[in-house]
């Protein structure tokens, strides 16, 4: 299929500016049978993430006597794309599962819970580029809801190239047909952030493209981080409104 126009009249094919997020929706605690859950959507992007742990590890081999292992599983449903996907794990999401865990390592107080385990399961009920991202902002609110002791907090977007231009958080046909797709993830601290825990790319941009998108990046996070953070304080009100009563 030919390329379409993906840039009209300076606004993007679903009318956003360069340096605007899709619609964010972040809601916790959505799952009683997890230990913290979150359901987040980022535009058409639909995901939900179950924490449980920290836990006894099975297989038990699999324990560390110095600290938590974490697990990572991110897996898109048959139905969240328009070609079905095949069930089951593939090349793709094994790797997301693995850098997405390493980009969480860090910021978990492992040493806290030595021989436990702590499971982090994010599904992908919808997609439309940005998944990844999408998973980690879900997976670490689910991860505060489980009161797992965290240094700080993972915030996840990505940039593009679309038509020469660097924009904020690619839709499906931005990724599909851009130039270069970037996901980032920041680790915030203090309101802050402090580093960077994620960063792929594919595709071609210039070094200078590079910087100007990881700074359009990390404005970005710093939004998602605020609706992070009022998703998280909001249960917590209602769980003392809860206790008042
Ligand atoms: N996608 C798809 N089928 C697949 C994998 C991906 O239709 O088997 C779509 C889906 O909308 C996904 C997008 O392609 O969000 C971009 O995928 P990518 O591998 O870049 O990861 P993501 O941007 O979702 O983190």
């Amino acid at each position: 299929m030919e390329k379409p126009k993906l840039i009209i009249n300076g606004k993007r094919l679903d009318g956003r500016d360069f340096e605007e997020l899709r619609p964010i929706k972040i809601q916790v605690d959505v799952l009683k049978r997890a230990d913290g859950s979150c359901y987040l959507e980022m535009g058409k992007n639909k995901i939900i993430a179950a924490v449980y742990g920290p836990r006894e590890v099975h297989p038990r081999h699999l324990q560390d006597p110095s600290k938590a292992v974490i697990r990572y599983r991110y897996n898109m449903a048959p139905f969240s794309v328009e070609e079905r996907k095949k069930p089951g794990p593939d090349r793709r999401s094994i790797e997301i599962s693995k850098v997405s865990r390493e980009a969480l390592e860090p910021v978990i107080m492992k040493e806290l819970f030595p021989r436990s385990g702590i499971d982090v399961f994010v599904e992908v009920l919808q997609a439309d580029a940005g998944t990844r991202t999408a998973c980690l902002n879900a997976a670490s609110v689910a991860l505060i809801d489980a009161g797992v002791m965290m240094k700080g907090i993972i915030t996840s977007v990505a940039v593009a190239k679309v038509d020469g231009h660097i924009v904020l958080d690619p839709m499906k046909e931005e990724d599909f047909y851009g130039e270069a797709d970037l996901p980032v993830a920041f680790l915030i601290r203090n309101d802050k952030i402090e580093s960077i825990a994620l960063l792929q790319m594919d595709g071609k941009m210039s070094v200078d493209e590079v910087k100007e998108g990881i700074k359009l990046a990390k404005k970005g996070a710093m939004q998602i981080y605020k609706l992070q953070r009022e998703a998280i304080m909001k249960k917590y009100m209602e769980d003392e409104e809860k206790e008042e009563v």
